[in-house]
């Protein structure tokens, strides 16, 4: 595997808009990759692909799951203005959102336009401007359209629950950075296809291994949906939180120990680790403070399974994202590894 041909693959998955509840088409460029592989693909009634490397040996099989839904949010109420005020998708700041584009997904096509505070001329309001609140009530969606109250609004195809996907603006840097919103958890992704196949392409594996790929991370319940019931072992595959105080670093993979959801299994911590020292993998051990991952998540369903994290490393994460095409490749090659374990 190459580092380019991942950086490849996350930057078509990043040009899908997919914020959770509306990451279907994101679902079925995954589900189409899978299956131009070779591998046999299923979706689940939620929307999740799950596809089968059927393993040499019977036994337990197992899974690797990333997520393709992200961040995003929805149109809550249609001001007097015409500007819209947004309720956010899963933890993205309004902070961080302030001057993004973003576009409205409505019934009918999108309509773009800006995530602005309220009050955002400084010649109109000030030292206003700088006072006044950046959270979700206060924040507004002005839409590139002629609107000037609820009814031209409504005319143009814009209602209460339309989506909202944030424009990631990806841009791959000479020195091998990728920065762009949504690397959470894109990256993963791209680098599971990646594995996936050139494992399609390898010996078959000695256990059955589920590839799954969740369209509800980011509110908590992505993995527990469609990953086959004879798994025993859940492995996700998402980002490493880099930051002061924190092991993870952007080039490199993480693998997580506890994260708020707890210690991950020890047992596939450890063997994760011997994987990634055979394949010469630079990784490091981290534990991250605020962060719970889809294997988790299968958990909490009180299925019986060991659950385990592993990933690039991403800085600024649910902000302005940027990870090092070196974690990209990290990680699919522990993906692999994991996949091909003896
Ligand atoms: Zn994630």
């Amino acid at each position: 595997m190459q580092a380019n041909e991942i950086t490849e693959e996350l930057l078509a998955l990043l040009s899908i808009t997919s914020p959770t509840g509306r990451a279907t088409p994101a679902a079925d460029y995954c589900a189409e990759r899978l299956a131009s592989f070779g591998l046999p693909v299923k979706r689940t009634a939620r929307g999740a692909v799950v596809a089968t490397l059927q393993g040499t040996q019977g036994g337990p099989a197992r899974a690797l799951t990333a997520h393709v839904d992200t961040l995003g949010a929805m149109v809550a109420e249609i001001m007097s203005d015409g500007r819209l005020r947004l309720t956010p998708i899963g933890g993205l700041p309004a902070q961080a959102c302030e001057g993004a584009y973003a576009t409205v997904l409505t019934q009918d096509g999108e309509i773009t336009g800006t995530i602005l505070p309220g009050c955002a001329s400084t010649h109109v309001f000030g030292a206003h401007y700088a006072e006044q609140k950046r959270e979700w009530p206060e924040m507004r969606l002005r839409l590139d359209a002629k609107v000037d109250g609820p009814a031209s609004a409504e005319q143009l195809g814009v209602a209460v629950g339309d989506f909202v996907a944030v424009d990631p603006r990806p841009v791959r840097t000479e020195t091998g950075f990728v920065k762009s919103r949504y690397l959470d958890d894109k990256a993963s992704a791209a680098a599971l296809l990646c594995a996936a196949r050139a494992a399609a392409n390898g010996p078959r594996p000695r256990r059955t291994t589920y590839l799954h790929i969740s369209v509800y991370e980011e509110v908590g319940s992505g993995a527990p949906a469609g990953i086959p019931g004879d798994a025993e072992e859940i492995v996700a595959i998402d980002m490493a939180a880099v930051g002061a105080g924190q092991a993870s670093r952007e080039d490199l993979v993480t693998i997580c120990a506890k994260d708020s959801g707890g210690p991950y299994d020890h047992n596939t911590t450890q063997r994760l680790a011997q994987l990634a020292r055979g394949a010469n993998i630079p990784f490091v051990f981290d534990t991250y403070p605020y962060y719970a991952s889809d294997a988790t998540a299968a958990a909490r369903t009180g299925r019986d399974v060991r659950i385990g994290l592993f990933g690039p490393g991403v800085d600024a994460s649910h902000t302005h994202e940027r990870t090092h095409e070196d974690a990209l490749l990290g990680t699919a090659q522990l993906a692999l590894a994991y996949i091909q374990e003896p």
